[in-house]
Formats: C-alpha cells, structure tokens, sequence
C-alpha cells in the first residue's frame, strides 16, 4: 500500500525563493511527502514568500486566507509560510492567519522535517525566526536516476550587507555568508555527473562572495567560476545577481576567456541619477556604472545587458526620472525589470517622506516599460542574420516547434521534425525578431 502523503508548494518571488522551494522538497521527499499540483489533495502546504514589495506580500496573505476553509475541512492538513515575510512577521503572521501551523525564516529551512513533526504536536503555531551567521543549507546531491532538469541553481552565498536604502533582503535573509568552495564544487560536479548541462550560480550579490572568508581560505568569485567552468559536464554557467559597485575587471576579464560563461550580465542600475542612487545607498555613480559597462562591453563586445529600475523612489523628481530615461537610451538594455518604489518597513527608506504619487509612479513607470518595450525589439531585430548557439528548453507551445535558449538568455523559437532532448546544443539563424523572443531556422 502506498502511505506516500503530497505536499503542495506556491512559491513567490526571485530566484533564491525558487530554489529554496527546490531543497524544501527534497527535504520533503525524504520524509515520503510527494509534490502535487493539486493544492486541494495536499496533506502539507508550503507557502514560500516574497517581501520585496508590497503586491508580492499581498499575494501571499491572499492565499494563505484562502487556505482558512481547507484547514477547517481537514484539520490534520499542515501549513507552513516560508520565506521573507514569514521571517519579518514571525507572531504577527499567526495572529492573523491562526490556521498556519509553522512560520520558518529563509534560514531556518533546512530543519524542515523536523519542524513539521513539532508543529503537529503543538496547539498554536510554531515561530522558527532566528538568524545565524553559518551557510546551513544542505549540498543537493540527488540520485543519478532522477531524471533532473537539463539546468539547476546552486547556491553560492546567503544573505547581503548593502543596505540599499529600500531593501528588505538584509533584515529578512541575514548577513552575507559565502559558501564554502568545496561544497559548492562538490554539488556542482554531482549535478555534471547526472546530466545537468547549465548552472546559475545564485546569491543577492554574488560579486562579493568570498569577502566574509579569511584570508587563507578566501576565494573570489571570479576565481569560483573559473574553477567551476573547469567541471567536465558543465557547458554552460550563468549567475544572479550583482551590484554594480562590487563589478572588478578580473570578472570582466572571465566573459573573455572562459567559453562556457554565457554572454549575458544582469547589472541592476536602479535609478539613473546620481542624487537618488545617494539616496538609495547604492555606493557608485552613473559616471561609475557606465564606464563598467563600457569596459565589460570591451571585454565581451556581444555581451546581453539587462538591468532593474526603481521609479518613484522617496523625492525623485521629474529631472531625476529623465535623467534615468537618458540612461535607458544611452545603455540601450537588451531588457530591464522595473517597479514602483514600494516602501518595505524596516528598511531605512521608510523614514523619508514619499513624495511621488501613486499615480504619478505609474506614469513614470509606463513611459519607461514603454520605451524600454521598443529598445528590447531594437535590441532583438540587431539579431537577424546571426548565428546563435541555442540550449534546448523542450517543445514549444506552437506544434512542430522547438524552444532553446541562446548564450545572450533570449528565447528563441525554431521549426523541426526532429527530436531534441533539453540540454542539447543547436545552431540557428536568426530570422525574425518579436518582443518577448526571437525566431530563427536550424543550420
Ligand atoms: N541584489 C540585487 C541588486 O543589488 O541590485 C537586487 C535584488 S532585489 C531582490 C531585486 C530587485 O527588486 C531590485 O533590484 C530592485 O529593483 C527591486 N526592489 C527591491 N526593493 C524594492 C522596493 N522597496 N521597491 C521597489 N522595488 C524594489
Ligand atoms: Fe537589496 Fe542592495 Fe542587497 Fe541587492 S545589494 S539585495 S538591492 S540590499
């Protein structure tokens, strides 16, 4: 007989939360609970959150209400809230959702198992908040039949020392722990050995990794990955993300000499003036940012640059948003993610007083999604003729076509009858351009 319960898992919010998830289910797994889709079937339910801003912490609170009936129908399901806003609300959140049985920190959940069974047993629910300065997070060596995706993250740090003035992650995810080398190189060469072709090396700042390590065992970042490059299997290595301010040359240097480093950089902007980047505690000029961007893009001419944009941060005004539209234009990003400045208590913003209207965040944010909308298919149609080394993703939504990714991280789309395996490296021209993705012919 089959005793296998199901465990649902809604994650919200940036990679780290992702692949958070991820080792939560291993975690699980091993305490023969099966991940379902079907929330409904659930015996345990992780909602994994985001407190970036405040429409991510909405959207948690919302379903976490919604689960209100279920719980009263099956008294024996069990709730958890993972992530940052369990960590920032702690009691708070049980005082409002009395039917969540766990509330666990981002660093507390690699004693999961364990916390379950205690909270089965207690009444009221079960706060695990606190804080270490230890990377705890378990290495993921999953058997070679699991059948794993052609790509993984892997974890190279844990939380960030910056402090950007409008910044929850310090509070929420704790002081910047590197991981050590060993476990890192030990779970990567792992992954190569059971087929995973693609690693993202993931942290909030990964240009820093290593600076909280002693001298002797110090490491730095453009050293990890030209260790991990170096792992057989590997084809290719991407990473996420970076401050601009801890940007060195010797990183620069690696988009030149290291071939399965894939030609793509996610380098947050922010803000294009320099009154607001102060403001904001970001610790470098646009004169800085763009003379980084100059070299990075000497080093790697095709280089795909994306970035993150605030508007509307506490006293940005209308020279301040033009001054960061004159950014756009002149960087012309291949894509940029950009927001409404969302005040995140306690982060430090939160003392100065808003000056920009909701509705005036919203018109400075639409004429920036608009241009940078066009800038994207400028960037897109500067593909055309060109040849791209695509990674297979899987089946395309449209019959008979294929899906892949190219080295810049543009999805591109391409007829066959052939069959493909994700993971397998092809060769495309590149025929059309659309806003979201590109077309091209197999060669
Ligand atoms: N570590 C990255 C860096 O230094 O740029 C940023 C990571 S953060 C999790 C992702 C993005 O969320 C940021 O780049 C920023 O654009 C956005 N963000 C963070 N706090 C925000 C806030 N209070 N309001 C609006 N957007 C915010
Ligand atoms: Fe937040 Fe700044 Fe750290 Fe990025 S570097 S996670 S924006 S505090």
């Amino acid at each position: 007989m089959n005793t296998s319960k199901h465990i649902y898992i809604e994650t919200f919010g940036c990679q780290m939360n992702e692949r958070d998830s991820e080792i939560m289910a291993q975690l699980m797994e091993k305490e023969d609970f099966v991940p379902t889709e079907d929330i409904a079937r659930a015996d345990a339910i992780i909602v994994n959150t985001c407190s970036i801003r405040e429409k991510a912490e909405q959207k948690a609170y919302s379903l976490l209400g919604s689960l209100r009936r279920q719980k009263q129908h099956n008294p024996d399901l069990l709730i958890a809230v993972t992530g940052c806003v369990a960590q920032q609300e702690g009691r708070k959140m049980i005082a409002r959702m009395p039917h969540v049985d766990l509330v666990v920190g981002p660093q507390n959940i690699y004693k999961l198992p364990l916390l379950f069974n205690q909270a089965k047993k207690k009444d009221k629910g079960l706060i695990v908040t606190e804080q270490s300065s230890a990377f705890l997070i378990p290495p993921f060596l999953p058997s070679m039949d699991q059948g794993l995706p052609h790509k993984r993250f892997v974890t190279i740090m844990q939380g960030c020392n910056n402090f950007c003035t409008y910044c929850i992650v310090p509070y929420t995810r704790g002081r910047e722990v590197s991981r050590a080398k060993s476990e890192i190189i030990r779970e990567v060469s792992h992954l190569a050995s059971c087929g995973v072709k693609e690693i993202t090396l993931l942290g909030q700042n990964v240009n820093s990794y290593g600076n909280d390590q002693s001298k002797d065992e110090r490491t730095s970042f453009p050293e990890l990955i030209r260790i991990v490059a170096e792992i057989k299997g590997i084809e290719r290595i991407r990473f996420t993300t970076s401050n601009p301010k801890d940007l060195s040359e010797e990183l620069m240097r690696c988009f030149a000499d290291i071939d399965n480093l894939c030609s793509h950089f996610h380098l947050p902007v922010q803000s294009g003036s320099n009154r607001i980047l102060k403001k904001m505690n970001r610790k470098y000029t646009i004169e800085k940012y763009l003379d980084k961007v100059a070299k990075l893009r000497e080093y790697s001419p095709e280089i795909a640059l994306t970035t993150d944009i605030i508007v509307g941060f506490p006293g940005e005004d209308e020279e301040d948003f033009q001054a960061t539209m004159n950014l756009v234009e002149h960087v012309r990003y291949h894509g940029a993610f950009s927001f409404k400045y969302s005040s995140r208590p306690p982060a430090k913003s939160c003392d100065f007083k808003e000056t920009v209207s909701v509705e005036e965040k919203s018109r400075r944010l639409s004429i920036l999604q608009d241009r940078q909308k066009e800038i994207t298919l400028e960037r897109h149609r500067e593909y055309i003729g060109q040849v791209h080394e695509l990674m297979i993703e899987g089946e395309s939504k449209v019959d008979g076509q294929w899906c892949g990714r190219s080295r810049t991280n543009h999805t591109v789309n391409f007829e066959s009858t052939m069959i493909f395996t994700p993971g397998q490296l092809v060769n495309v021209r590149i025929d059309e351009a659309c806003y979201n993705s590109l077309r091209g012919s197999l060669i």
